[in-house]
């Protein structure tokens, strides 16, 4: 008897077992495909986990259906890595599964209902939602279960597709197809027949007569074959001919020409020759040298370099060493900086070597990158990615680096896996023995609290690129400036001076708010009614340019209101402010200049971002405002001022990294200005000058702020001294998420006594129609991680068999980011 342990797609808490035979197991290895029966219908795609001869225990193994590969295609550190990151996030392995496979990989099992030909349907027997079914199937060979969802507008379909069967109006067959095609591309050559020349020369005698213009694409591909060497593609033939492609099909047809395909990778790269990496000035020297020598007994390292002060280019010589080692390398990055800015600047240096692996790609483009990563081939030697990349199939991974490594974005939040990816690669790195490098010019408590606890390196840069001068930052004192009546709209007077003198000097200008929109909040002055989100607990925000109130959680949107919608009078105000209104704000103020927006609103699509730091870098633009989306390691260099049009709300944020986020969102918006030759300057506009993160901001003290937000972090129970799980508890019914919550934290109590926090309703309790509530669970130091999340689990045991929560989800945030 031979068996195999296998994970599915779907949350389940165990490996599945299956049966196969002798041969199978001979052929089968770990890391193949194999499609399997699940339950009483289904169909998945599975990943063979283990081989084995032990039989379950407490069922029958089924036979499984199908092997779909030839090799595997998940490696051994992949499925160690699943195991770790589904263990130490408290998912399943299936989560970590689709998380990690391309999605093209997960060969879908789909119920396709076709009509019974065979049987003659008296159409009156039919009920309603059945003859829809029906009727739709005359016109369509075959539907989906999601297709009938939609033709019924509703989930719960099977029962009708069930009837439908018993009435024989329908059959079903469960059908298994590949969704990933490999793009081919058409090459010709001439057919072998012609090989001798004699023939040769009576076919172009030949053609002579009939067919100039045949002949001239046969003396064309000639001349492309003789001057490049490699096969000619159809499309190179066709236009270099100047001719059509039914000519060449002419061609084909008479077996003059012979067509062939060769499949192709669709992320090419289209450089030139490689250039030399840059010469390091003398502190980029000191810092690879230091890292070089701290790797010797550290597997992690930080790198803490201001900003500008040029890691980029130290990373960039450590992969360069790692390459040559005949290793990979990982160059992790926020989604957002992956900017082709960053990509043209490696692939210069490293040619095609260089993968990028990007959410914003298609299926099939990370299909290749997948593909090349597993095959090691010589086209994904350095693999520039967001967080996902951390899943790719590395078989000999050196290095791996994390740039802005206090990004949150690395944290993914939905679904599960709830995984940070900065720290899942740290046990990624060790798996291969890797060394692995944190950079940042802000870098997250925990890594520099690390740093300090000698668990990770440390290595400073503390000057920028060119000795330029860290901008100038100066603090302005809105209540004062009101009070002054010094303000126009939301800029003061030193703000507006600011801008114009830059402006001037043909200086270019960033603006940053944190909000997107126009306001945050419409409020009728005469009720003071504001509209709210039927969905969410949140105000709608206004959107001037679409003339729309929208909801920032939910995506709801109603068109601007004339009046208000409970009293019915028209004095409507707003209240806040959002990117939109600092938009409309400083073009009355700046009139002759070019003003632009970079938003969620204002970046969607493919190449949104980046056409917008295009134009900045052409310096189409002369005042660029946005939201957090300028602070992500972007290099531009003509400008020279920056400012902040509101410190508070964010230093506000009811959270306990609040304080920390806003000094690394303040000096990273700071760190765009003034990168090149001239002393930037950066103006932060606030109700509260006297904050100590806003005077650690302006003398750019992360030190000071560290010790200071570290002595909190001690003080109050946080990380990182603490360790935290966030259990949060999501349902439509108001009174069942209480009830829920208030079971679940009196049965947390019991193990964690008074490290368990709540529960409590978050600032936004109501999303999409669900009701949230938070339970916080602190981990001193000693107690045991493992041991810990276990007993959670047993407690979420037994809140599942309780019949009344059944419906409540439990979300398990691990650290809390
Ligand atoms: P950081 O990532 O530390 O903010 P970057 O790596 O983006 O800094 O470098 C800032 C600027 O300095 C970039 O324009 C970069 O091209 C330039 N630069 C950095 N190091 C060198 C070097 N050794 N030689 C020439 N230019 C450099
Ligand atoms: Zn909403």
């Amino acid at each position: 008897m031979h068996f195999i342990d296998v994970i599915l797609p779907i949350p389940l808490e165990k490996r599945f077992t299956y049966n196969i035979t002798q041969a199978e197991s001979e052929f089968l290895q770990v890391g193949m495909r194999v499609s399997i029966p699940f339950g009483k219908t289904k169909i998945y795609t599975g990943i063979v986990a283990n081989i084995h001869q032990t039989a379950p225990l407490v069922y029958e193994a089924k036979d499984i259906h199908q092997i779909l590969d030839e090799a595997p295609i998940v490696t051994q550190q992949q499925l160690r890595l699943w195991q770790w990151i589904a263990k130490y996030y408290m998912c399943t392995e299936g989560e970590v599964m689709r998380a990690a496979l391309p999605n093209a990989f997960l060969l879908e099992s789909e119920t396709v209902i076709s009509p019974n030909k065979t049987s003659v349907i008296n159409e009156e027997d039919l009920k309603d939602d059945e003859f829809l079914i029906y009727e739709a199937l005359q016109h369509q060979s075959s539907l989906k279960i999601q297709d009938i969802s939609n033709i019924l507008d509703k989930k719960n379909v099977l029962p009708v597709v069930k009837r439908l069967v018993e009435k024989e109006a329908v059959i079903l067959n469960e059908e298994i197809y590949e969704k990933y095609k490999p793009k081919y591309v058409r090459y010709v050559k001439l057919s072998s027949k012609y090989a001798s020349e004699a023939e040769l020369n009576s076919l172009l005698d030949n053609l002579n007569k009939n067919a100039i213009k045949q002949k001239e694409v046969i003396l064309n591909l000639f001349t492309i074959s003789a001057r490049t060497k490699k096969p000619v593609k159809v499309s190179e033939l066709i236009e270099v001919s100047k001719t059509t492609s039914s000519t060449i099909k002419a061609l084909v047809d008479k077996n003059i020409l012979e067509e062939y395909h060769i499949q192709t990778d669709r992320v090419q790269y289209n450089g030139e020759e490689n250039s030399e990496s840059k010469q390091l000035n003398q502190y980029q020297t000191e810092a690879l040298q230091q890292i070089k020598n701290q790797f010797e007994n550290q597997n992690v390292v930080l790198l803490h370099g201001v900003t500008s002060s040029g890691k980029t280019e130290v990373y960039v010589k450590l992969i360069e060493d790692v390459i040559a080692e005949g290793k990979q390398a990982l160059y992790l990055l926020p989604e957002i900086a992956l900017t082709t800015q960053l990509v043209s600047r490696l692939q210069d240096y490293f040619g095609e070597q260089v993968a990028v692996f990007h959410s914003k790609y298609s299926a099939h483009e990370r299909v290749e990158v997948y593909n090349n990563v597993l095959h090691n081939s010589a086209k994904a030697k350095i693999i520039l990615g967001a967080r996902s990349s951390i899943f790719l199939p590395f078989d000999n991974l050196g290095l791996i680096i994390v740039d802005e490594e206090h990004e949150q974005s690395f944290k993914q939040f939905d679904p599960a896996p709830r995984y940070h990816a900065r720290d899942s690669a740290v046990v990624l790195a060790s798996f291969f023995k890797a060394k692995i490098l944190l950079g940042s010019a802000t870098p997250s408590l925990e890594s520099y609290h690390n740093a300090q606890e000698k668990k990770y390196g440390l290595v400073e840069i503390t000057r920028r690129y060119n000795n330029v001068q860290m901008p100038d930052i100066e603090l302005v004192d809105l209540k004062d400036k009101y009070k002054k009546k010094r303000m126009k709209g939301h800029f003061s007077d030193r703000l507006i001076e600011e801008i114009t003198e830059t402006l001037k000097e043909g200086y270019q200008v960033i603006l940053f708010q944190n909000r997107r929109g126009y306001s945050p909040i419409v409020e009728c002055t005469t009720c003071g009614h504001s509209p709210q989100c039927p969905n969410c607990d949140v105000s709608l925000t206004y959107h001037q340019y679409r003339k729309q109130l929208r909801c920032h959680y939910c995506g709801y949107g109603i068109a601007m209101q004339q009046k208000c919608m409970a009293c019915g009078t028209p004095d409507l105000d707003t209240v806040g402010f959002g990117t939109e209104q600092i938009e409309a704000e400083v073009k009355d103020l700046f009139p002759d200049f070019k003003v632009a927006r970079m938003d969620l609103d204002t970046t969607r699509g493919k190449f949104g971002y980046e056409k917008i730091i295009t134009a900045l870098e052409q310096q189409e633009i002369d005042i660029l405002v946005g939201t957090q989306m300028l602070t992500k390691g972007l290099d531009f260099r003509n400008v020279k001022l920056v400012g902040i049009m509101n410190a508070d709300n964010m230093l506000n944020f009811p959270d306990f990294r609040a304080h920390e986020r806003s000094f690394q969102l303040m000096l990273q918006v700071s760190g765009r200005a003034g990168r090149t030759d001239k002393r930037g300057k950066v103006l932060i506009q606030t109700y509260n000058p006297y904050h100590k993160i806003l005077q650690q901001v302006s003398t750019n003290d992360y030190v000071g702020m560290f010790k200071e937000q570290l002595e909190e972090r001690y003080n109050y129970k946080y990380p990182p001294f603490y360790r935290l799980i966030k259990i949060t508890l999501k349902h439509r019914d108001y009174n069942k998420v209480n009830l829920a919550a208030d079971w679940l934290a009196k049965a947390l109590v019991q193990l964690f006594k008074n490290n368990v926090l709540g529960p409590e309703f978050p600032p936004v309790s109501r999303i999409r129609n669900q009701y949230h509530k938070n339970i916080l669970i602190k981990i001193p130091q000693g107690q045991h991680l493992g041991k810990t999340k276990e007993a959670i689990k047993r407690v979420e045991t037994t809140f599942n068999a309780i019949g009344d929560f059944k419906s409540v989800r439990l979300i398990m945030n691990v650290d809390n980011y």
